[in-house]
């Protein structure tokens, strides 16, 4: 029998997995990215003789695909796109083509914000009891681990553009943090596209799986009063009580599945913030309904390290704490961040304006934020939003003379915070760029 051609769009981290397990299993593969591929994954590719090209998508070699594997970054609208889908050739993303190819347990967890962090506490819970991988949008693709090391057991970070390339994938466990805007531009600028999208993570689901969400969002619990899920529905909730799922009561999270009740107080929680308390209850959720004892379950939320550029403790100088939470590149990641502040801060804010609305932050501002360092290339509207409310609001461009001016500022048992709000791609490469820049000048203080 002639082999299946897979055509896989994009070569990287996703795109040349795919391209590994898909040669393994047999397929003719071609991969082709319209930009240029990193020096790694060249060598992956033609160590293995996969055929591939950069810097152009060849039609003769793509449209004579029996099955394309398009990468989250590739939006739906460029040409060679447009052209596969009037051929009706099948167009999927990477989790939907590897979770073919393995039997293992699969918790899946997506979200606005959030996903990281809980991912990987989920995996830290579960890994001392459970032969367990992480993937997805974190380390190894989740193809090549599936070829690799094929574990019994996997928890994927999950972003709405792999969830819009699903049509059979289930996971047995899904989880969704939070849904607020973002990626608009590669949803016609329509909220409603983007949270259809976030909740095909359960469109496969029956009610022998589960699903964790949180049910103080107003947009998830809208979208559930008018669609049915089949789902069992285990919610967590910061403000109600809950018969099944997990609530607060007098600072104490408390988990109920079928009669069975695990307690644990938030004060010994590691991650600090409301949006961890959330994160931390959607991720015990998990553990609990893997039975995994209630010891192991809270000393690991207890000694849960965190997650690099998210609310990282850096160095405490002259007793000022400096904090990297480079990676909330949104209004409502800084949101939590300010929100869980709990002395005067030193604010370092900006980068690439994502249409931003500044509005729900001005509480903190007034009660917390004692000055403001705009770091971006244009900050104007940074400086017409929060010109008038503090004393003290300067510019710059450089993360060195950022940090210098904070440390001029900050008074002790005051905190300095990086919490940009925005993405980082006018003045860094990224956003691990961003925190690690920060870092390094907080260390050469
Ligand atoms: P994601 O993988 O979805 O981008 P991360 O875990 O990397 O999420 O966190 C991104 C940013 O959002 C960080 O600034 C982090 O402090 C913040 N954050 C983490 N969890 C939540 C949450 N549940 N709600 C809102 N913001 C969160």
């Amino acid at each position: 029998m002639a082999k299946q051609r897979l055509v896989i769009l994009g070569g990287g981290e996703s795109g040349v997995g795919t391209a590994l397990l898909g040669k393994a299993k047999d397929f003719e593969v071609f991969v082709s990215d319209k930009g240029s591929i990193k020096e790694k994954y060249k060598n992956v590719l033609i160590q293995n003789e996969i055929e591939w090209e950069e810097g152009q998508h060849s039609e003769l070699k793509i449209l004579n695909a029996d099955i394309v594997m398009k990468s989250p970054g590739i939006p739906d609208k460029g040409e060679i796109v447009i052209q596969l889908k009037e051929k009706r050739i099948p167009i999927i993303s990477e989790i939907e083509f590897a979770s073919k190819f393995t039997e293992a347990m699969i918790i899946g967890v997506t979200g606005s914000n959030g996903k990281t962090t809980t991912a990987t506490l989920i995996h830290h819970l579960l890994k001392n009891n459970l032969d367990i991988g992480l993937a997805g949008n974190i380390g190894d693709s989740f193809a090549k681990q599936v070829l690799e090391k094929n574990y019994p057991n996997f928890v994927l970070e999950i972003s709405s553009f792999q969830l819009d390339g699903i049509v059979d994938f289930n996971p047995d466990i899904a989880i969704l943090t939070n849904i607020t805007p973002d990626h608009l531009d590669r949803y016609d600028y329509k909220f409603e596209n983007y949270v259809h999208s976030k909740f095909q993570i359960v469109k496969n689901q029956s009610n022998e799986d589960f699903f964790i969400y949180d049910a103080d969002d107003e947009v998830i619990i809208n979208w559930m009063k008018d669609n049915t899920i089949q789902s069992t529905l285990l919610p967590f909730s910061l403000s109600k009580k809950l018969k099944n799922g997990a609530y607060l009561e007098k600072n104490k999270i408390i988990i109920t599945i079928d009669n069975r009740q695990i307690t644990m107080p938030t004060a010994n929680l590691a991650l600090e913030g409301k949006h961890n308390i959330k994160n931390a209850m959607a991720a015990a959720t998990v553990a609990h309904i893997l039975k995994i004892r209630k010891q192991t379950i809270r000393e690991s939320l207890e000694n849960f390290q965190g997650v690099e550029h998210r609310l990282e403790n850096v160095l405490t100088i002259n007793k000022v704490e400096y904090i990297n939470d480079s990676k909330a590149t949104n209004v409502n990641a800084t949101y939590y961040a300010l929100e869980s502040m709990d002395a005067p801060t030193v604010w370092i804010v900006g980068g690439e304006d994502k249409g931003n609305d500044y509005e729900e932050l001005y509480p903190f501002i007034n009660e917390k934020v004692k000055a403001i360092i705009c770091l971006g290339i244009d900050n104007e509207k940074l400086l017409k939003s929060f010109g008038n409310m503090v004393d003290v609001i300067v510019e710059t461009q450089f993360m060195s003379e950022a940090v210098k001016i904070a440390y001029k500022v900050a008074e002790a048992g005051d905190n300095v915070l990086l919490s940009p709000a925005c993405a980082s791609f006018d003045l860094f490469q990224n956003y691990e760029d961003r925190g690690r820049q920060f870092k390094e000048a907080v260390r050469n203080l």
